[in-house]
């Protein structure tokens, strides 16, 4: 059977490879530390797991509106009010099936074919591939390391186009942990205003911020900005919350509705019980959500400065998330390696610490290791980094 044209340019997940991997030499007994977790290591707080047995309990396993259950829209509504004077109606905000697929749902209501999207490139692996599937063409935007992994305004604008539709904004950031300051964001947005665009702006790390820096939307700049953003935020990462996939889109009117027509013929609603749980999570109080953004503020501490005194190994200190994205080209051809793809498969295959190469995200001199493990193991993989570089030197 042939396939449909749109599947055959899906790129695999680089992730994969080395995942799969990793997983094979655990099987086979191996004590390998994987740093490539995406997802927070704790588990879901129990006031939370307590709100969706309770809705279970009290039967409410049902269909639910398409947009979400108004509670939980209006919890969302007050949320981004109280955290960031953002005013939105229930008419504004859709809940979906994780932010991947409010991400997914906006590109398809959004875009034309050969319609472009402006992506920072290093970028979070599933945005080139979700504007490819609604036709679109991602145009991707270096943001070296010599800019702290930022676009700046100037090449913004160099790259719009009469296509242009829309440009990411993904702060903090997967993969490199950077975050924008409201003054960037600023003169980012005069750009979308002269340009007439729209901002995607992936605020799924907000609540793990590290700096003094408070996290800035696009939206909250003027009203001009807000009528130009859609934000894209969920429990995920904020509530350790991955695997009940509650994510949320707050913007323009007619976009949302648009997106909650075509959520009304995809998913019909993302899960009722997961919903009720998130109410929870967001009516809850934020002492859990800090005590884990206090653990993930230590172990980045001791981790990065593990790291960045390795040979060979240079870092931009993360604002926010839980991944580090070391450039490790230097500490790869110190060794003999061709790329920093074989440094990597070196050093599962010998010492077993699984990374994620930057390959995949648009950065093929960096590697991404996430800190969503305990500190031990975070330690155990320095020693063992150590002792790969001192080996093949
Ligand atoms: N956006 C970014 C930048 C992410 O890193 C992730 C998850 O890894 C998502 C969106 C998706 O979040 P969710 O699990 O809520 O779909």
């Amino acid at each position: 059977m042939e396939l449909a044209n749109r599947v055959q340019t899906l790129t695999p997940s680089s992730t994969l490879a080395i995942t799969a991997k990793a997983k094979a030499l655990k099987q086979e007994g191996h004590d390998v530390i994987g740093l490539g977790a995406g997802e927070p290591d704790f588990n879901t707080p129990e006031y939370i797991l307590k709100a969706a047995k309770q809705a279970m309990d009290e039967g409410l396993t049902k269909y639910t509106p398409s947009g979400g259950i108004p509670e939980l829209r209006k919890a969302v509504a007050d949320k981004l009010k109280k955290d960031q004077g953002l005013e939105y109606n229930e008419n504004q905000i859709i809940v979906t099936t994780g932010a991947k697929h409010a991400l997914f749902t906006l590109f398809q209501v959004l875009l034309n074919p050969g319609d472009e999207v402006v992506i920072p490139a290093p970028y979070w692996v599933s945005y080139p591939e979700q504007v490819k599937l609604a036709g679109g063409k991602p145009v991707f935007v270096k943001a070296g390391e010599e800019n702290e992994f930022k676009i700046t305004p100037d090449q913004l604008r160099d790259v719009i186009t009469s296509r242009t539709k829309a440009v990411i904004i993904n702060s903090p950031s997967n993969p490199t942990g950077m975050m924008y300051t409201r003054e960037e964001l600023e003169k980012l947005g005069e750009v979308v205003r002269e340009k007439d665009l729209l901002v995607v702006s992936d605020e799924i790390y907000e609540k793990l911020v590290y700096t003094e820096d408070p996290h800035v939307s696009m939206a909250q700049l003027s009203d001009d900005l807000y009528g130009r953003t859609v934000v894209i935020n969920g429990v995920s990462k904020s509530h350790s919350m991955t695997g009940w996939r509650i994510g949320y889109a707050a913007g323009p009117g007619e976009i949302i509705k648009a997106m909650t027509s075509l959520a009304s013929h995809s998913t019909s609603n993302p899960t009722s019980i997961a919903q009720h749980a998130a109410l929870a999570a967001y009516s809850g109080g934020e002492d859990e959500v800090m005590k884990m953004r206090e653990a993930f503020r230590e172990r980045l501490e001791v981790f990065y400065e593990r790291l960045i005194n390795l040979p060979g190994i240079s870092c931009e200190k993360p604002k926010g998330a839980f991944y580090l994205f070391p450039n490790v080209k230097e500490a790869a051809s110190n060794c003999g390696f061709r790329d920093v793809d074989a440094f990597v498969e070196a050093l599962l295959e010998e010492e077993k610490v699984a990374l994620v190469p930057g390959s995949g995200f648009g950065s093929e001199n960096n590697v991404r290791l996430s800190y969503a493990t305990s500190m031990d193991n975070l330690n155990k993989a320095a020693d063992r980094i150590e002792k790969f570089l001192k080996t093949h030197h």
